[in-house]
């Protein structure tokens, strides 16, 4: 278990206050001078020293993606935070946006910094409407306060503009995200070119989440043997867990990466609701992830790693937790609707096959459906998965696959229910 000085988070749950009195009495913009006079490498070492990957779901590591952007360019270069939080079962960024906000506003210039960038820009989700005003009240205490702005205390020009999205959840794909800042439709672009060599108006740009981010202060003041030390190689640090569904006590609680689930559940989330044995499965790291069921649950680890090896995945680290009482071949229809809504259109086996998956598990709910179908429902799944513009497509095609892979015998006993009630009222 995280021990408490271990925590970067320390006001998680808005008990202190967050503005700029606050966050400095927790140790918010303490050295951050003498990290900018150590140099744009300099950062980036660490950053990398400290084997942070990314906390947006892709787990990608964050200082080898900062050190992509170009050294000597004659464009601006730019940052872009991702806060568009918006995978259901995610609900982390918006504490830290509205309780912690200066450590993300530390970060951004940081980071900013190190990429040579002399503007960054936070984007919100359209729901987000308190924590993106909470935020831009820090981010005005931190221009009053000449920690960011032009000639300030720190000796970097730095720019922080807040922007607000309209609640579309593609716009939190990157590109997509992009496209939206500049004032167009958020769809996803074609990769490459990757944004570190054409990004926001075609220029150098690096999008990262808010807890990558907000957590790197806090590397760079205790130090990146600190943050390694903690997890598993590979997968070090802390991280935000973010507990939903069947447990007693839904939670968001900062825990040592690599944590074991049950111990996560626990410990924190007052454990399954009805007790362990009442696990049924769990989805890890938000809808688009793949499901585990409760038999591979017992020493699963919370680590990016560890639930790769189960085909699943961290994701953004919300576990979705549903015990016995739950219709799972339901639970993964719903989510399928909601990518079938989400889907920008663009190309054709998401937004064709987004929906035709939809369809059929909604039959397969009722078990109005040939078992032959299964089959087919995992070809049409293995069609749309990789073979699209951005990821939306993997996220509609993973929740099915890890129901088909782990429940089809659930599948194929309610076709068969449904057969044999049809044939009784035919009779
Ligand atoms: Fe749009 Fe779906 Fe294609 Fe992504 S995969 S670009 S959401 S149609």
């Amino acid at each position: 278990m995280l021990a408490d000085e271990d925590r970067i988070f320390k006001n998680l749950y808005g008990f202190q206050d967050w503005g700029l009195q606050g966050a400095r009495a927790r140790g918010a913009w303490d050295q951050t001078k003498s990290f900018i006079d150590n140099g744009h490498d300099w950062v980036i070492d660490q950053v990398k020293a400290s084997g942070l990957r990314g906390r947006g779901g892709a787990g990608f590591p964050t200082g080898l993606k900062w050190s992509f952007m170009p050294k000597n360019d004659s464009r601006p270069s730019y940052l872009v935070i991702n806060a568009d939080e918006s995978e259901p079962g995610s609900c982390k960024d918006r504490e830290i946006c509205r309780h912690d906000p200066h450590l993300l506003v530390e970060g951004a210039l940081i980071a900013s910094f190190a990429m040579r960038a002399h503007t960054c820009y936070v984007y919100f989700r359209g729901e987000y409407i308190r924590e993106r005003e909470r935020f831009q009240a820090a981010v005005d205490q931190a221009y009053e306060a000449r920690l960011i702005g032009k000639n300030n205390i720190h000796g970097w020009d730095f720019d922080l503009h807040v922007h607000h999205g309209a609640g579309a959840y593609i716009c939190g794909e990157e590109t997509a995200l992009l496209e939206s800042l500049e004032g167009k439709k958020g769809q996803p672009r074609l990769k490459p070119p990757f944004p570190a060599g054409c990004g926001l108006y075609g220029a150098p740009t690096t999008v990262n989440n808010v807890e990558s981010i907000a957590v790197v202060p806090d590397i760079l003041r205790r130090g990146s043997t600190w943050f390694s030390s903690l997890g598993k190689p590979n997968n070090t640090g802390t991280k935000l867990f973010q507990i939903s569904g069947h447990v007693e006590k839904p939670c968001v609680v900062e825990e040592e990466m690599g944590i074991p689930l049950r111990e996560l559940l626990e410990k924190h989330a007052g454990g399954v609701r009805g007790g362990w044995t009442n696990l049924k499965a769990v989805i890890p790291g938000g809808s688009s992830v793949p499901c585990i069921p409760a038999s591979a649950c017992d020493d699963l680890t919370m680590d990016f790693d560890a639930l790769s090896a189960q085909k699943s995945g961290l994701g953004t680290a919300a576990v979705i937790v549903m015990d016995k009482s739950t219709d799972i071949i339901k639970a993964i229809a719903r989510i399928s609707y909601f990518y079938k809504h989400e889907s920008c259109g663009q190309c054709t086996p998401c937004r064709e096959g987004t929906g035709w998956m939809w369809r059929v598990m909604e039959r397969l709910v009722k078990g109005e459906a040939d078992k032959r179908e299964i089959d087919m429902l995992w070809d049409v799944t293995k069609q749309v998965e990789g073979h699209t513009i951005c990821a939306l497509g993997d996220a509609a095609a993973w929740p099915i696959q890890g129901l088909i892979r782990h429940y089809r015998h659930e599948i194929e006993a309610r076709i068969d229910a449904n057969r044999g009630a049809s044939r009784k009222a035919a009779e």
